[in-house]
């Protein structure tokens, strides 16, 4: 296909280019309108079912949740991974309160630590720390430029089977 001086997206899916008002993905078949119905709730049976392939990341706050709600959470909570819990995102969520859990061990023994050890612990902690740190500020800034990615699926067929009948507003 000749993509060259026309508008493109790309897929959420397989990651191949589309043009801008192309209805499916022309690599992998994924419906794009699908997507607007397709929830986080669903995403979330379909990891404990274990079927990751049915699931399609996108950057669009999915109709079961709220973009303000995501940005509250980030800002006030990001530091406990709370994006990614509502999200349902666990393994990240559980990733950053790994990462509070060692900034507080990190504050609260400083002083005796760097005693014992030299810094060389402290500085170890400093750095998961600091790169935790960093990816908190990033999520705050993808929450709020609606770049964060949410996983969303559909609760019974594949995203590129059958078209569902779209319901209007
Ligand atoms: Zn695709």
């Amino acid at each position: 296909m000749e993509f060259r001086g026309r508008q493109t997206q790309k897929c959420p899916r397989c990651g191949g280019k589309a043009l801008i008002n192309q209805y499916k993905c022309p690599d992998c078949g994924l419906i794009f309108a699908k997507l607007d119905m397709a929830t986080n709730k669903a995403a979330s049976q379909r990891y404990k079912n274990r079927e990751k392939s049915a699931i399609v990341f996108v950057k669009k706050v999915p109709i079961d949740l709220k973009r303000w709600k995501l940005i509250l959470y980030t800002v006030l909570f990001g530091l406990f991974g709370a994006q990614y819990f509502y999200t349902k995102r666990w393994w990240w969520g559980l990733c950053y309160i790994l990462g509070f859990t060692l900034l507080s061990v990190c504050v609260i023994f400083n002083a005796p630590l760097l005693n014992i050890w030299d810094g060389g612990l402290i500085s170890f902690f400093g750095l998961i720390v600091g790169v935790y740190g960093v990816c908190w500020m990033f999520d705050i800034f993808k929450v709020c430029l609606g770049k964060f990615k949410i996983p969303v699926s559909l609760p019974k067929n594949e995203l590129n089977a059958v078209i569902l009948s779209k319901e209007e507003d």
